[in-house]
């Protein structure tokens, strides 16, 4: 195979999971909007390798547990009980998620649930592109979820962030650019 083909092939392949990269953001993004909580609405979508969805998430009660509205409101209940979307997806799921790619939005996973991410077995972690000094709140977790990810050889992928309409309209509206946070810890 001489380099221009391979070179071509390689960008055909990148191209490719860029596209499916931004549909199964969306579709995280859809996920979200079943969440009680009034405050933050979170979806994680679970694949496997070939791009076929395992499992989904989104952030809520535990099943059983008493979810009405004002829990939400009250953050110290809310917090002591809310089991994260990206956790809830690793929960529900049917099958080991070893070797899958979860798609997180709006924001990054927490620390604690990279850590479940981890040591569950997924390998790539994607999620929109975000400005964390707008999250202050979440940027020592996000640290400390970057540093796991880069010492379990997890990759990251930071999507510049789109509307949902967009979606599924092909790898060039996906907004990557190759820098910044893209593949921050890979494996490569
Ligand atoms: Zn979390």
């Amino acid at each position: 195979m001489n380099f221009k083909y391979y070179a071509a092939f390689i960008n055909e392949r990148i191209a490719r999971q860029a596209k499916w990269d931004s549909r199964f953001l969306a579709l995280a993004e859809q996920v979200a909007l079943w969440s009680k909580d009034p405050s933050t609405k979170c979806g994680a979508v679970i694949t496997r390798p070939g791009n076929f969805v395992v499992s989904v998430g989104y952030n809520g009660f535990p099943s059983g547990c008493d979810d009405a509205d004002e829990l939400y409101t009250a953050k110290e209940t809310k917090y002591s009980r809310v089991v994260h979307a990206e956790t809830n997806a690793v929960l529900s799921a049917r099958q080991s998620v070893e070797g899958c790619t979860i798609y997180v939005t709006p924001i990054p996973p927490c620390d604690r649930c990279a850590s479940t991410l981890i040591q569950a077995g997924i390998i790539r972690v994607v999620h929109p592109e975000i400005d964390v000094s707008k999250i202050e709140r979440w940027r020592a977790a996000f640290d400390s979820a970057m540093k796991m990810y880069r010492e379990a050889g997890v990759e990251v992928v930071s999507v510049r962030a789109r509307s949902a309409t967009e979606s599924g309209q092909g790898a060039e509206a996906s907004g990557r650019d190759g820098s910044g946070e893209q593949n921050a810890s890979g494996n490569a």
